[in-house]
């Protein structure tokens, strides 16, 4: 597929083998598009939009943990870390992430089993030079011998974040009790044993083994490149094409492929029960089945999916819960997404368990054969994959604008796997009717080729093996050929039975007229004792959607943490009782959640109080009262957004005597004051969690506009030294983070090996430090990181869901402020250098008295790698000689 169109441009430049000139797009987009594949075998897909505040690229590379060798498991991950870390061309090992945060953007990358993608944002004007940089990692990295040594810390350090966390755990498990000969079965994260100590003892040269895999594996014939700019197509292109050219085909290089199925005959027929580190309880079962991916214009597997994993009448998890076993069910399979170079595939179905359902796993699975029993029986209906295939057209052409970096993330990975024609329309083309796949799918969800997974801290007694990176305990055992044979033979159900067909699927997608061209911000429409109504047409957009946002206040929510409790217990048990009812129009798009405010560590302590009587005593009186605020927005005429308040507010009137709050009950959300000179610690241990973290927080006062601009701009020049000096270069920890919070404050944040008190001696370090750094700071730097600011400012947002958002935070703090962005830019171009070193030395520096500071450290009762600060290199920034002493908060 894809006819061969050579432009005069690329008649001229022999860089380029193959160029794609209609690339099928969805109606409405008027962005342009070009694919090109270079000589090197490069696979590029430029995006030209010309509204675009942003520029974006991401690159992926077909390899990914699955290829690292086994005597250096996670040494892809490694690599991954390791290109940020300097090039030949830009040998600083803080070039490219200063380069892009300075200039308005956000750079990351992330491993999977067989793809690696690195992908950025940065304002628009330079994205030609943040171009030139992210090329190099793909040219010649430099992994040099120091960054070598510190970044394997930033890698143990992810590996201890990940370490208590049970989907990591299960995922690892998963993989363990497979195929070991398969590469799917290795680790993937790397930590300091698998790629320090393990590669020592064979006498492995790691640095060597990073060159050696890029060397290897980074070649430009199994890449693929996007990027998005407000450039024309032919810019693009001229930026693109001399980067990307020189990366090195290198010889003998194809994409990898993996073809046999870890989950072999030996895996299957077996059940495992596993100790998680949270009380959470769940069942899992996956069976190997035939990877569907080259039928992506039939896609089978939507079909099973949407069926199984239905939640409306008649389907498998509304008969779970009315046994009272569960409450959610999902069901997959791996190549959901698509999935570079994996050609084998496995279908899940995962269910949570309540106390009574972890009794009841046998009887759960017979549900489960029963409905599949069902579909079977009731053979393929094509009218079911009709509606799915019309949910997804609706899908395509109307879908929601991204942010640049997320779209060119999203379509990376297709550009290397499908022909380059479709990659818009892959994900969501169905216009092959192929009953049989779909039965051939069915056919394989058989209970003799399955794996059961049961988690539940029950079985701790029972855990008899312990797995190796993440230490899971379990236990493993054959599935009786009995209990097979009962589930092979298993009949129907009565009370399991396909969806009845879905009404809510909408064909009329026509847009509404705009009234009032100069109505840009929401207006109040309504304003009674009992309600407000926010209101906006949406005419920027200009997609079939609405949106309905209501808030209802009653003070007795915020009186004590058992009625936050309470509202929030009600909110979800609410949610529950409608889902059933709401299911089929969350499927045809409609989108519906509930929350309640909740806030506070101490509501933990009232749980025990919440009883039925509690909480349904607390309903009548919460409903008893209450004010109603409300946003309408989008493709709605101001009349109808009248007609659904009165609606909604006449329901309450009418069949619950509802009446409203007084005006005194209505107030502002609230913080406690940190006195001038305050110096609060809060500390407490974990025994789950095996590194040490601490949160330091310097209030600054109420919100307004001035000290929200004196915020934002000390956030923008101090996040990335913060960053680089002390993750990069200090190697503290992984999570190294800097940001504005609260009322209004600074907030870092830190999850370490190192004890609090070192970690809280570091941050004050680097305020000193940083104070000065900003006072030596040029002026055309300083204006540099403003310029950054107002850019990141003044980011449009990209669809009416977030401008929805954006407005509904404004309604729900109550500051009405819809016009934030432009009023607090105009703010920031008064502020000068001085006064952000006045209010740093006010607000932040240790010898202050009116600073107001807090902090909350946990400590690990079980660290795996505590260090206590020798090793850590901090020469170019000693602490402070005289840090306030603490005092300590009670913490009873
Ligand atoms: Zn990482």
């Amino acid at each position: 597929m894809g006819l061969k169109i050579m432009s005069a441009l690329n008649l001229t430049n022999d860089s380029v083998a193959e160029s794609y000139d209609s690339i099928v797009k969805p109606n409405d987009d008027k962005r342009d598009y070009k694919a090109i594949v270079l000589t090197n075998g490069l696979k590029v897909l430029l995006i030209s939009d010309r509204e675009t505040d942003k520029s974006a690229a991401a690159l992926t590379v077909g390899v990914g943990s699955m290829s690292d060798p086994r005597v250096v498991q996670g040494l892809a991950h490694f690599a991954e870390h390791m290109l940020f870390l300097g090039t030949k061309k830009y040998p600083d090992d803080n070039d490219y992430f200063k380069y892009i945060t300075s200039n308005g953007g956000f750079a990351n990358a992330y491993t999977a089993q067989s793809n690696t993608t690195y992908y950025f944002d940065i304002s628009t004007n330079y994205i030609s030079e943040a171009l030139d940089r992210f090329s190099q990692f793909f040219v010649e990295p430099l992994f040099t011998e120091s960054a070598t040594d510190r970044e394997i810390n930033a890698v143990q350090s992810e590996y201890e974040r990940d370490l208590p966390l049970d989907v990591w755990r299960n995922y690892q498990l998963d993989k363990t009790l497979s195929d070991p000969n398969n590469d799917y079965n290795k680790f993937s994260i790397g930590n300091i044993e698998s790629l320090k100590e393990i590669p020592l003892k064979n006498g492995t040269n790691v640095r060597q083994e990073l060159l050696s895999f890029h060397d290897r594996w980074y070649s430009a014939n199994i890449m693929s490149l996007v990027v998005l700019g407000k450039e024309s197509i032919n810019s693009l292109e001229e930026i693109v094409i001399p980067l990307f050219s020189v990366i090195k085909h290198k010889s003998g290089v194809t994409l990898p492929k993996w073809q046999t199925n870890p989950l072999t005959a030996d895996w299957l027929r077996k059940q495992y029960f596993v100790v998680p580190v949270k009380d959470k309880r769940s069942l899992n079962i996956a069976f190997p089945i035939t990877d569907m991916s080259a039928h992506y214009r039939s896609k089978p597997f939507r079909y099973l999916v949407y069926l199984i994993g239905h939640e409306g009448r008649g389907s498998l998890l509304s008969e779970l819960k009315a046994n009272n076993w569960c409450t959610t069910l999902t069901a997959g399979n791996l190549l959901w997404w698509p999935t570079v170079g994996i050609e084998f595939d496995y279908f899940y179905i995962d269910v949570d368990l309540t106390d009574d359902g972890i009794n009841h796993t046998d009887d759960i699975i017979i549900l489960i054969f029963q409905y599949i029993a069902m579909l079977k029986s009731e053979g393929i209906k094509q009218w079911i994959w009709d509606e799915i295939k019309q949910m997804l057209e609706i899908d395509f052409h109307y879908q929601d604008r991204s942010q640049p970096i997320n779209y060119v993330l999203s379509l990376a990975d297709k550009l290397l796997l499908y022909p380059i024609e479709e990659i818009l329309r892959v994900s969501y083309r169905m216009d092959e009717y192929r009953p049989e796949l779909i039965a051939q799918s069915l056919n394989e969800l058989s209970a003799d080729r399955m794996r059961v997974r049961v988690v539940g801290k029950q079985f701790e007694s029972i855990a008899d093996q312990t797995e190796r990176w993440f230490g899971t305990k379990y236990s493993l055992q054959d599935i009786p050929p009995e209990k097979i044979q009962l589930w092979l033979n298993i009949g129907l159900n009565d009370r399991l039975a396909l969806p009845p067909p879905n009404d809510f699927i909408p064909y009329n997608l026509n847009v509404k007229p705009i009234e009032d061209n100069n109505q840009t911000i929401p207006q109040m429409i309504r304003n009674t004792e009992f309600s407000r109504i926010w209101y906006l047409q949406d005419f920027e957009y200009r997609k079939p959607k609405a949106y309905y946002a209501f808030k209802l206040t009653n003070p007795i929510v915020s009186d004590n943490p058992l009625n936050e409790n309470m509202a929030q217990l009600f909110t979800r048990l609410f949610r529950d009782s409608v889902n059933e009812y709401l299911y089929a129009a969350e499927m045809a798009g409609l989108w519906f959640s509930m929350s309640s405010g909740l806030t506070g560590i101490t509501l933990i302590r009232t749980v025990d109080d919440l009883t039925v009587d509690n909480v349904s005593q607390f309903k009548d009186q919460f409903v008893s009262r209450f004010h109603i605020e409300s946003f309408i927005y989008g493709n709605i005429l101001k009349s109808e957004a009248i007609d659904v308040c009165d609606a909604f507010e006449g329901k309450f009137k009418s069949q619950l005597k509802t009446k409203p709050i007084a005006l005194s009950q209505h107030f502002l959300n609230r913080e406690i004051y940190l006195t001038e000179g305050s110096d609060y610690v809060f500390e407490t241990k974990t025994s789950v969690h095996k590194t040490n973290g601490i949160k330091i927080y310097y209030q600054i006062g109420v919100r307004d506009t001035k000290t929200n601009g004196l915020l934002g701009l000390l956030q923008q020049i101090l996040k990335q030294p913060f960053f680089d000096k002390l993750r990069t270069k200090q190697q503290l920890g992984y999570v190294v983070w800097a940001y504005i919070r609260g009322a209004n404050g600074m907030s870092f944040l830190i999850e370490s090996d190192y004890k609090p008190s070192f970690l809280n001696e570091r941050i004050e370090a680097y305020i000193q430090w940083f104070t000065k750094y900003i006072e030596d700071m040029n002026e055309t730097d300083f204006e540099t990181q403003r310029q950054a600011l107002i850019t990141r400012k003044l980011v449009k947002p990209k669809n009416s869901w977030d401008k929805c958002w954006t407005l509904w935070a404004e309604v729900m703090s109550k500051e009405y402020n819809f016009n934030r962005e432009e009023i607090e830019v105009k703010a920031i171009k008064e502020i000068t250098k001085q006064d952000i070193i006045d209010f740093m030395k006010k607000h932040l520096s240790h010898d202050s008295p009116d600073r107001c500071k807090l902090t909350v450290s946990i400590v690990t009762d079980n660290p795996i790698n505590e260090k206590d600060g020798k090793d850590c290199n901090t020469d170019d920034m000693p602490t402070p000689t005289e840090i306030p002493v603490n005092l300590r908060v009670d913490t009873n």
